[in-house]
């Protein structure tokens, strides 16, 4: 039976590459992008439309609106009724402040609500879908900077990052526990520092290297790596 794979954040950038490089790599997979804006995201996608053959489905969904998440799972429900396979939380977004010791509350509430709140409601939401196969993968895309014990790399004005990839590998660890006796597999994923809107042009790889060890990565998830932070090069991480 084809997979189906649901890429949040696929607009652009780390997302976009995923949905791409999944549909070429597994060509029997179906993959569903979702984007905060059908119309203006359609030019991205045309390319990888013309050699999908039918197999990509881009939906609405602004993960910071419970409505729309909602609105996306009764959708999905609807074109796959038989379940999806491996949900992907992407969407994130970077936000500085002056420094680490000067950080607004605004910038908190904002990365928190968009990089931790997102993902939670989206996987509650699509969490009957993901029941009804039996692959059932959830991958949370973190990053490094939310390794408590990792050194602080050239930034100090990402505090509210840090602190919001860090509270979503505390998710991805709970709700391995959490689903354990559900037989699903729950893992924090990290790209590396990837040139993309995000990351900037001083990044380490580009979208296409890290993406290729991302999906590497992904194709051979298994029960057993539940509970584990995944580099791109497939190094575990610590917490
Ligand atoms: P980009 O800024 O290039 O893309 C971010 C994506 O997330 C876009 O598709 C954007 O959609 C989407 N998004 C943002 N907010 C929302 C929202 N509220 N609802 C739905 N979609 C949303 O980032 P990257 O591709 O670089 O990053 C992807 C993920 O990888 C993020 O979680 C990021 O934290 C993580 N990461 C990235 C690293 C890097 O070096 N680039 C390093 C470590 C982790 P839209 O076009 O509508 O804005």
């Amino acid at each position: 039976m084809s997979k189906v794979y649901v890429i949040v954040g696929a607009s652009r950038g780390i997302g976009l590459e995923l949905v791409r490089q999944i549909l070429a790599k597994d060509e029997t997979s179906i993959v569903v992008g979702t984007v905060r804006d059908e119309v203006k995201s359609k030019s991205a996608f045309q390319s990888i439309e013309e050699k999908a053959g039918g197999r990509l489905h881009v939906i609405t969904l602004d993960t910071t609106d419970e409505t729309s998440i909602k609105t996306a799972a009764e959708r999905l429900l609807q074109v796959f009724p038989t379940g999806i396979d491996v949900l992907i939380n992407n969407a994130g977004i970077l936000e500085r402040d002056a420094s680490d010791l000067e950080v607004k509350a605004s910038t908190l509430e904002s990365t928190f609500r968009t990089n931790v709140v997102g993902p939670i409601l989206v996987t509650q939401h699509f969490l009957p879908l993901l029941r009804l196969r039996s692959t059932r993968i959830i991958a949370n895309m973190s990053s490094p900077l939310g390794i408590v014990g990792a050194e602080i790399l050239p930034w100090n004005d990402s505090l509210a990052y840090r602190v919001s990839k860090a509270g979503l590998n505390m998710v991805s660890a709970t709700w391995t526990r959490a689903l354990a006796s559900e037989k699903f597999t729950v893992v924090s994923l990290s790209p590396g520092w990837v040139k993309t809107d995000m990351g900037g042009e001083g990044g380490m790889l580009t979208v296409e290297d890290s993406v290729s060890g991302l999906v590497k990565e992904i194709f051979k998830l298994k029960e057993e790596n539940s509970g584990t932070f995944i580099h791109t090069d497939g190094q575990v991480l610590p917490w």
